[in-house]
């Protein structure tokens, strides 16, 4: 079988690949379990050292990988060097502290030592989206070799160029041998591989469908899963927000890489006092944008990643149409082939409608009426994701109030756009998924929690 990348800009195939055979893939994952048992007794300070090497060898390389990146899936040079920044950010954050969330923690009990102590599971199997084709991966990949585990890759299928530059930056940082190792197989040979003996633990990070049988197969063998999941985030403008403000962040938000981001804002849910001044900033700053080639200069917002994608959000949209939303910008294809989506606005979205129920993972917004700040909520919780939420309101403490308590999603941010940050947990509840990646949760995931009792 092969595996290639196209350019979404024309496309074209960029670079074509074998897949890894059956047999390949058992011998990697043996490789990678064998590097494990020494791994799992390396020194802390040097796991550190290598997460360190591995942060510098990024930012050496961040122009090289982000051209990658623009190729394989269309992001925009400048948002790609931004990412590669970031995927370093995670490496010096566990690099320094990796060994304080580690540490034993001592317990009094009736014994003369009882103590928790993090130990590493082994071999974990990451299944990964192309949107974020390196942060994905050095988010899951820097606290698992931090805490000793190691780890093996069946990226999308699309970016399998990414795969293996991301397995060339460990070597390059000076990782033992085969301690991360990229599998380029489809995605009916994930079953397969969570089958394989040596694979300890799965995360995965995708849509809620493949989430689901992901899942399914390894709660199925008993191996424990993380899954990062779709989302439909809302933005709440309440009727005391700064609107020129919650306006920019809104469109940023919803336009960050093209609009494919689990976390970009989604639903826009507004006080109706504020609806019309509110759609008036947010259509004069999405039309502001600029969509086009993501090699070059000023660019906003690039291609789809693939033509299939786009195929899909535009019937999404002239379903939302059909049901009712009115289309205040964009809603068309450009001529050609090429997976370009306009920024698009629909408005009067309700809550039936598709733009509503579904998550569009493309630059379109769906902006929603609430009577009042109780509706707001209301709707907001309405829906089976809850990745992430925004709040826009003058009076801080008050929504805090209601981020804490009121909202159903695994974060919830005051007058500011929702983003992932090495030291906060992230991750999603109800139909986005369980667990958390990033912060002390993130590395605690996939260790052995362990009691030991001294009596
Ligand atoms: P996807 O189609 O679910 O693919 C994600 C990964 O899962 C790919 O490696 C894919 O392999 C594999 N896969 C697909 N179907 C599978 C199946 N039935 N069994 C096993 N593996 C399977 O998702 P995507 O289109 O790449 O990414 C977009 C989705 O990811 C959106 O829903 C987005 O919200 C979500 N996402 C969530 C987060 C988060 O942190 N919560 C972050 C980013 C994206 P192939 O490419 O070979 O099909």
């Amino acid at each position: 079988m092969e595996i290639h990348s196209i350019n979404p800009v024309n496309g074209k195939i960029i670079q074509r690949y074998n897949a890894h055979t059956d047999k390949q893939v058992d011998k990697k994952i043996m490789q990678t379990h064998t590097a494990w048992l020494n791994w799992r007794n390396s020194p802390h300070n040097e796991r550190s050292r290598l997460l360190l090497n591995m942060s510098k060898t990024l930012l050496v390389k961040k122009d090289e990988l982000a051209r990658l990146m623009a190729l394989e899936m269309g992001k925009p040079l400048a948002q790609g060097v931004a990412e590669v920044e970031k995927c370093a950010t995670v490496c010096d954050y566990y690099a320094a502290n990796a060994a304080k969330h580690l540490k034993d923690q001592l317990i009094e009990t009736e014994a003369s030592k009882s103590f928790i102590s993090f130990q590493p599971l082994g071999v974990m199997f990451a299944i990964m989206p192309w949107n974020f084709p390196l942060w994905q991966v050095f988010r899951f990949l820097a606290p698992a070799l931090a805490a000793g585990n190691c780890g093996v890759l069946k990226h999308a299928s699309n970016v399998p160029g990414c795969a293996l530059a991301i397995e060339d930056i460990v070597k390059a940082a000076g990782f033992p041998q085969h301690v991360f190792q990229t599998l380029l197989v489809g995605s009916n040979k994930v079953d397969r591989i969570i089958e394989n003996k040596f694979i300890q633990a799965v995360t995965i990070t995708g849509s809620t469908a493949a989430g689901s049988k992901v899942a399914q197969k390894a709660g199925s063998l008993i191996k424990k899963t993380v899954l990062e999941l779709g989302g439909s985030d809302a933005y709440i403008i309440l009727e005391d927000s700064d609107l020129e403000h919650a306006a920019e962040i809104c469109v940023n938000s919803r336009l960050i890489n093209s609009g494919q981001s689990c976390i970009a804002a989604k639903r826009f849910i507004v006080v109706k006092s504020v609806e019309k001044e509110f759609t008036r900033l947010f259509l004069e700053k999405m039309q502001a944008k600029t969509m086009g080639d993501p090699l070059g200069n000023g660019v906003d917002i690039g291609p789809q990643a693939r033509i299939d994608l786009r195929d899909d959000l535009h019937k999404q949209v002239k379903l939302a149409v059909k049901q009712g939303a009115k289309c205040i910008l964009g809603g068309e294809i450009t001529k050609g082939n090429n997976a370009y989506y306009p920024a698009t606005i629909l408005t009067k979205v309700k809550e039936d409608n598709v733009a509503f129920e579904e998550e569009l993972f493309g630059p379109v917004a769906a902006i929603i009426t609430a009577k009042n700040e109780n509706d707001a909520i209301r709707l907001a919780n309405k829906s089976i994701f809850g990745l992430g939420a925004a709040i826009f309101t003058s009076d801080k403490k008050h929504g805090e109030l209601l981020a804490a308590t009121r909202i159903e999603a695994g974060s919830c941010f005051v007058n500011a756009l929702v983003k992932s940050d090495p030291r906060l947990p992230f991750g999603g509840i109800k139909q986005s998924g369980y667990g958390r990646e990033l912060g002390i949760f993130g590395i605690h995931e996939f260790v052995n929690i362990k009691t030991v009792y001294v009596a």
